[in-house]
């Protein structure tokens, strides 16, 4: 049958934008030629080539007549023909896909050198030479394309060094190494395979073996790695070739155009004298760096300069390259966009728009989320050991200090100066104060919205969560993990970005407050739609928050403000009796809760600040009762000890996330929340006196029916009245509702008309969604189904799209429908996850808000959402 497809390409005929048909390699070597680049001619065989390869088990009809037309072209251009004795052409067959598997696939150098060529090729060398590209060749078309065993030509070069007393080939005679190829030859027939001696069967064979290569089991496995698609194919680059290795006057290198590591503008690179490319790579010679080429090659020297900067200019990126000098000549062998570290794509990204190369979405776009979260934390450094063990990544950061085991110790060596590391079971609220004090967190069991984890986030301090192979006894004074024995006072350091567990002290890098990460978030805030708000409780928090960019305060948890100190009095609270001592006992916990939400409200001045009502059951405030018996039956309880026994058998629930919390406990105490709510108005009636600017909204949790919410808000009201009339200060304040429950979504229509806003508590929300108990599950099932591949994501990390993430999307619009102004946003801490953040974006949410530490990365995250770029590893 005829057929009309074009599978080859010259160079000289394509151009970058042709990846898909001529593989990334292939479509730059085509662009480079395009733009006068030094690039040995050659011709690419397509991408569709080797589908069609793939699809009919054989080479597709006419493709080899294309190719033969195609070299005949070439040979005329370079006046040198493939096995032509005197003059002969030497050809590089090489892979290349789409998108970049280095490594992955298979390439054959030196093809047409043969015996039979041997002595023209010794006049483009020398003898030593063409014998050793003969060498090279035989063994890479023997491994490549005709399957041969590589040991039995290791086994002849070692046999020829050992008999010749050298070190290396390198240093073998034209004779020895002429009697390496004969063996060559003989190991290949030895095997049972057929050596064409007609180069250009040789390169048939060669491109169907590339073709081959596709279908790997290394190239399929990183693929898999990479979600590169499985039919995309590869092409071929079939090219002259040219040496680096005839001599001092030839070299090769790799270079980049801009300092890959720092992202400094300047040509960065490594060169070899008298070598091919794969000895750069080997790392078994000592490389120059490419400011010393211009010792030795001052006229290729200019070249590379001037090359670099055409190609920056031309990509309008960082590009690297691979180069060769044959006698003083410079050639370009590839080039793509060159990868980078962090630090170096940032500053890259932001000085390119300095300079006009760039405009700031396409800053954005080259910087990943990842990326500047690495900017933003200390981190193990590149010499860091092997961690013994890893736990969750629970807040990025990490920390070098001495173990301490009780938060009471803690926080007192910590506010002494000493740096300390809290190892825990796990936290709870009692714990806050060591927490503060410590420079790190460790805890063995919990997730990643444990208690630990989320009050470490929200300080900005590293922690590592449910490291469930340590073991813990604080009485001994011991951690142990897989046997190994850490004591008190041991130094350890911890990476919460990554959940490494080091014993001993470990180097960190520490990021320097880098001018370029403020600089690239104005870019950011130029660009997204949603805003960032913040998870703050305290003033401390308010202030690191709108330092980090935050517009206004998303959660403001009052039950931290209860902590510390304050402990005795709101347990002085949940002991009262009746209503006059439960009053009582709520006076001084009012006038220190109006005193903080004033102090809160003066940081936010002119920014909305939500307040949520006592949300966590009250045994949370109580201590263990397991403890207090213990106690009771070993060395007796006080009264007082006695009083708290029986309030936290009292209130000891069998499951109490799902049990009296949220506005259940305002229902069942409804003078907690009446307190409240007057501290709150109380605290704006104040900054408003001082001239202020307050925007208090006083959020309501855990509602689940319309209900529940028409009564939190009607004392929300009533009560906020009384203190304005009293005050005689008109106040303004907003209200809300928290969705949490997958109930208040479903009935999104009748909770809207009654609030300003709804915050979406997607923590609990997943839990109740899914019937989770977060700390039960994330260090045990999740793993398990995450590895079984019956989860898609860890939902406690990324909102799950399919199921809570439909749940929000249908209460916002929903929400909408009978209110259109309805403000709405998310405070669980998916409000930092960037997958997250796209989901809010795309249902159409006013604010995330989230601790802190994450806000930057909120604010890159919501940029590249408005801009549809999507996060790594997206799945929103
Ligand atoms: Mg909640």
């Amino acid at each position: 049958m005829m057929t009309t497809d074009s599978f080859v390409m010259p160079f000289s005929e394509g151009s970058a934008d042709q990846k898909s048909l001529l593989g990334g390699k292939g479509a730059n070597l085509a662009e480079m030629t395009r733009i006068g680049l030094p690039v040995p001619p050659g011709f690419i065989v397509t991408t569709d080539a080797c589908r069609r390869y793939m699809a009919e088990g054989g080479s597709p009809a006419g493709l080899f007549d294309q190719v033969d037309a195609a070299l005949a072209d070439l040979e005329a251009q370079v006046g040198r023909k493939l096995g032509d004795p005197e003059s002969p052409l030497l050809l590089s067959v090489r892979s290349g896909a789409v998108f970049s598997m280095p490594g992955m696939m298979d390439t054959v150098l030196n093809l047409g050198a043969m015996p039979s060529t041997a002595d023209g090729l010794a006049k483009l060398g020398d003898e030593w030479f063409a014998q050793d590209a003969t060498r090279r060749f035989l063994e890479m078309f023997g491994r490549v394309v005709l399957g041969v065993d590589a040991e039995g030509f290791d086994h002849n070069v070692e046999q020829a060094n050992e008999a010749a007393g050298v070190a290396s080939e390198r240093d073998l005679t034209v004779e020895q190494l002429a009697e390496v190829v004969a063996k060559h030859r003989q190991t290949i027939a030895d095997a049972g395979k057929e050596l064409p001696e007609d180069p250009r069967d040789q390169l048939r064979l060669a491109i169907e073996a590339v073709f081959r290569s596709w279908n790997g089991d290394r190239a399929k496995a990183y693929r898999r790695i990479e979600n590169i698609p499985d039919d995309l194919g590869t092409a071929v680059n079939v090219q002259m070739m040219v040496f680096g290795n005839l001599g001092d006057r030839s070299a090769t290198g790799v270079a980049f155009t801009r300092d890959p590591a720092t992202g400094e503008k300047v040509h960065y690179g490594d060169f070899l004298i008298g070598a091919q490319g794969e000895d750069v790579v080997a790392g078994t010679r000592a490389v120059e760096h490419i400011d010393t080429m211009g010792e030795t090659f001052p006229h290729a020297k200019e070249e590379l300069e001037e090359t670099l900067d055409t190609l920056e200019q031309h990509y309008h990126d960082m590009c690297d390259v691979e180069f060769t000098i044959e006698n003083d000549k410079l050639w370009m062998l590839q080039t793509r966009v060159g990868k980078r570290s962090a630090a170096a794509a940032l500053r890259m990204a932001v000085e390119m728009v300095d300079e006009g190369l760039i405009d700031e979405v396409e800053a954005l776009k080259r910087v990943t989320t990842k990326q500047l979260e690495a900017m933003l934390h200390p981190r193990f450094g590149p010499n860091a050991p092997e961690p013994i063990t890893t736990g969750l990544a629970a807040s990025p950061g990490a920390a070098v200090g001495k173990v301490v085991l009780t938060s009471q110790e803690a926080k007192e060596r910590g506010n002494a100066g000493e740096s300390v590391v809290l190892v825990r079971p796990e936290t709870s609220p009692e714990d806050l104060e060591g927490m503060v004090a410590s420079v790190g967190m460790l805890t063995a069991r919990g997730g990643l919205v444990s208690h630990a984890a989320v009050v470490a986030r929200g300080l900005g301090k590293p922690a590592v969560c449910g490291a469930n192979e340590l073991k813990i006894d604080a009485k001994a004074g011991t951690v142990t993990v897989n046997g190994t024995v850490i004591h008190a006072d041991d130094i350890i350091s911890i990476d919460g970005t990554t959940g490494q567990v080091v014993i001993g002290e470990v180097e960190l890098e520490i990021p320097e407050d880098d001018p370029n990460v403020a600089k690239l978030l104005t870019y950011a805030d130029k660009q997204r739609r949603l805003h960032v708000w913040a998870n703050a409780d305290t003033p401390e928090d308010a202030r690191r928050a709108l330092a980090a960019g935050a517009e206004g305060i998303g959660l403001c948890r009052t039950e931290h403000q209860f902590l510390g100190d304050r402990l005795p009095l709101i347990r002085q609270m949940i002991l009262s009796k009746t209503e006059e001592e439960e009053r009582a006992a709520l006076e001084p916990l009012e006038a220190q809760q109006k005193e903080d939400f004033e102090a809160v409200l003066e940081v936010m001045d002119g920014k909305t600040v939500v307040i949520r009502l006592l949300d966590p059951p009250l045994h949370e405030f109580l201590p263990d009762p397991l403890e207090l018996r213990l106690k009771e039956a070993s060395e007796g309880l006080d009264a007082d000890e006695q009083k708290l026994l029986e309030a936290a058998e009292f209130y000891h629930e069998h499951n109490p996330m799902l049990g009296v919390r949220g506005i259940r406990l305002g229902i069942l105490r409804p003078n907690v929340y009446a307190a409240q709510v007057r501290a709150i108005i109380g605290a704006a009636v104040a900054r408003k006196q001082a001239g202020g600017d307050p925007r208090p909204e006083i959020m309501l949790p855990l509602t689940a029916t319309s209900q529940e919410l028409a009564w939190g808000i009607k004392l929300i009201h009533d009560t906020a009245k009384q203190v304005i009339e009293e005050s005689g200060v008109e106040v303004a304040y907003t209200t809300a509702t928290m969705i949490e429950t997958p109930r208040a979504a479903l009935r999104a229509r009748e909770l809207a008309p009654q609030v300003d806003a709804f915050s979406f508590g997607t923590n609990d929300l997943t839990q109740l969604t899914f019937g989770f108990s977060r700390d039960d599950v994330e260090a045990s099932y999740i793993p398990a189904a995450l590895e079984q591949e019956l989860l898609p994501v860890d939902p406690f990390r990324s909102l799950d799209p399919a199921g809570v993430g439909r749940l929000v999307e249908m209460a916002v619009t929903e929400g909408r429908e009978v209110k259109p102004d309805l403000v709405t946003g998310i405070c669980g801490e998916h409000g930092g996850d960037p997958d997250s953040i796209h989901l809010c974006h795309r249902v159409g949410m006013n604010h995330v808000s989230c601790s802190a530490s994450r806000i930057e990365v909120a604010r890159l995250a919501a940029a590249h959402a408005a801009m549809e770029v999507s996060g790594p590893g997206s799945t929103a």
